[in-house]
């Protein structure tokens, strides 16, 4: 049914890289086969499942939607995806996303961007706009997702779906192609509360070929998006995330859910990030300084593109290398790229990289203070409903900023989500509510969202 869904509408949606219907198509067989005879299986096996493009998947190509990666086949999966096929979850395909995850609209992608199911003249976020656009437009009921600033939450929010970005080390990186390593975390997208914690549960816990990854158990999610209980819940306003900057209808629905917690028997009390307004700075001079390092990889001589330069008889391997950069990278990657080795180098490196980390951790207290005073935080997850494709593409600043109320969880490493809270009455595009939790307490993030939903 999903493969037909993708043959009627992804001609518009353009949200899947690739499909593997025959590949899907066995696994689904094997679990008809296995529940017959009666063997023991996952409760979400046979349950098919897009897979964003910057995961590393065996016999699948990942792209990471750059032309760098054009034809590349992994030769391993990521944890993440070893996990899914281990509980036998069809993989439908590959996602769409911003090129190395670079982006909030995935027009940054070199193959085009994916459309809002909402309405196909406007985006659906990004990075993993690919992701939310199959699960808003039922073409796969569950999807992966990363979020480095902020990619899975937004396009949750834009496309009236579910994302979570657990805590960062909570789920395994282990076969992410990483754009910047200290604040890439791995996580669900679904159309409801409940799926996505099922998905996180699957997708989450130890794992020894990740160093950063946290050996503890993976909080229970399932268990708090069945019970949505919120009375006694302390829930902070972050003043900083609302108000002014805020489109009108996006402000009513964040209110009217403010109400309903309430309403819910939860307490809503006021905090203040006096340093949220130094995040987005902050972020894009780390995330680039890290990205920058990370993509040096794609030299053209292991694997990926290699273009010969023209015009040179017996070219060296740094001119196949500056040849093939040039040709390979799209234009956010190459700025991000100059953005970071700037930031890095000798001389810059304190006043630029080193005063970023400094506000990261001028952040990450900002947020210890506030979770003193209440158990979860909450915002609108975007500033605006889903903007038209096009808009934002020519000027990097208006794309940076709408990350603004999502980079801070990833600057501090703690989990969010995104929930939808209906539509903006001026367009009637989808509004999300984000909720924010301290380290490993994910499963306050689905009581929230489960009693919101
Ligand atoms: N919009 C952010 C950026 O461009 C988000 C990236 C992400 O989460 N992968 O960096």
């Amino acid at each position: 049914a999903h493969l037909d869904r993708i043959a009627a509408v992804d001609g518009s949606v353009r949200s899947y890289l690739h499909v593997d219907a025959e590949g899907a198509l066995a696994t689904a067989r094997e679990v008809d086969e296995a529940r017959a005879a009666g063997e023991p299986l996952h409760p979400l096996a046979g349950v098919p499942i897009a897979v964003k493009d910057v995961m590393t998947t065996v016999g699948l190509p990942t792209t990471c939607g750059s032309k760098v990666l054009e034809g590349w086949i992994p030769p391993y999966d990521a944890t993440v995806v070893s996990k899914i096929k281990a509980a036998r979850l069809p993989i439908l395909g590959k996602t769409n996303m911003d090129e190395f995850a670079m982006g909030s609209s995935t027009e940054h992608s070199a193959y085009g961007p994916s459309h809002n199911p909402w309405d196909l003249e406007r985006t659906p976020g990004g990075s993993g706009g690919g992701s939310s656009a199959v699960v808003a437009s039922f073409q796969a009921p569950l999807a992966t997702g990363t979020d480095t600033g902020g990619s899975i939450r937004q396009p949750a929010s834009l496309t009236g779906t579910v994302g979570a970005k657990p805590t960062y080390g909570g789920v395994s990186r282990y076969g992410l192609v990483a754009l910047a390593s200290s604040l890439d975390q791995a996580g669900p997208c679904a159309r409801t509360v409940l799926d996505t914690a099922l998905l996180h549960e699957l997708m989450g816990g130890h794992d020894p070929r990740d160093s950063t990854s946290i050996d503890q158990p993976v909080p229970p999610v399932v268990e708090a998006a069945r019970s949505g209980d919120v009375s006694g819940l302390r829930v902070g306003i972050v003043r900083e995330l609302t108000g002014e900057g805020y489109q009108a209808g996006v402000q009513q629905r964040f209110d009217e859910a403010v109400e309903l917690l309430r309403a819910g028997g939860a307490e809503i009390v006021e905090v203040s990030c006096p340093h949220f307004d130094y995040a987005l700075g902050a972020y894009y001079l780390i995330l680039p300084s890290e990205a920058s390092s990370n993509l040096a990889k794609f030299d053209a001589m292991r694997y990926g593109l290699r273009v010969a330069p023209a015009g040179v008889e017996a070219p060296s391997a740094e001119q196949v290398m500056s040849a093939s950069r040039e040709a390979g990278f799209g234009d956010e990657v190459k700025r991000r790229i100059i953005l970071g080795t700037y930031a890095l180098s000798s001389g810059y490196y304190d006043a630029y990289y080193g005063q970023a980390q400094k506000v990261r951790t001028l952040i990450a207290r900002d947020f210890e203070a506030a979770f003193a005073q209440c158990d979860v935080l909450i915002s609108p997850t975007m500033p605006t409903t889903a903007f038209r494709l096009g808009d934002k593409l020519d000027d990097p600043m208006a794309m940076y900023l709408n990350d603004v109320a999502t980079i801070p969880a990833n600057l501090a490493g703690i989990p969010g989500m995104s929930v939808p809270v209906g539509l903006a009455p001026e367009d009637d595009l989808p509004v999300g509510l984000q909720v924010l939790a301290p380290a490993m307490a994910d499963d306050r993030l689905y009581r929230v969202a489960a009693y919101v939903e």
